[in-house]
């Protein structure tokens, strides 16, 4: 059995702004109102013989675009992306975070930013199809602590209506 979400219709979305190191048009700051569809497949099973609770997902989903919406999202991992004062081998994160001021470089192109104007994500770009693994991962570890009975959970990440990017993870037993 599968359950779906349809994001923009459970209100699964966020709007942010990002920018794609070294891409000709992406490259250049601009803004998505994303929204997360997902896929949940396995055995019915617990109290109610549910595949998933859908107030699990939709209130964990919610949160996490909650922390994206309304931000820049920067992709800490990226090549083209060079920090003042970060390491990004060796500093945490929380170093990004607590700055007052994040300074970067992207292809030359200086950036000073509010970093609570910021997301610094883990990731080597902000696209749809790393956005929709960041998600899947984070929904996987989160489920993975109540359930027992998914074998695959897929997301996609749609920055708007019409383009999106589907990941779906299997799950091993
Ligand atoms: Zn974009």
């Amino acid at each position: 059995m599968k359950i779906l979400i349809n994001g923009i219709q459970a209100g699964l979305r966020f709007s942010s702004a990002h920018l794609i190191p070294g891409h000709s048009s992406c490259g250049h700051i601009h803004g998505h109102s994303y929204f997360v569809d997902i896929e949940v497949e396995g055995e019915c099973s617990g109290k109610f013989d549910f595949v998933v609770d859908f107030q699990d997902i939709k209130s964990f989903i919610d949160a996490r675009c909650s922390e994206l919406d309304h931000r820049i999202l920067i992709p800490v991992q990226n090549n083209l992306i060079e920090f003042k004062d970060f390491k990004k081998l060796e500093d945490s994160i929380e170093k990004l975070e607590n700055a007052n001021t994040v300074h970067f470089k992207v292809d030359g192109k200086g950036y000073s930013l509010p970093s609570v104007d910021c997301v610094f994500l883990d990731l080597p770009y902000t696209s749809a199809e790393e956005l929709s693994k960041y998600f899947a991962d984070l929904l996987v570890e989160e489920l993975s602590k109540k359930y027992d009975n998914i074998s695959s959970i897929s997301v996609c990440v749609n920055e708007g209506i019409g383009q999106g990017a589907l990941y779906t993870k299997e799950l091993v037993e």
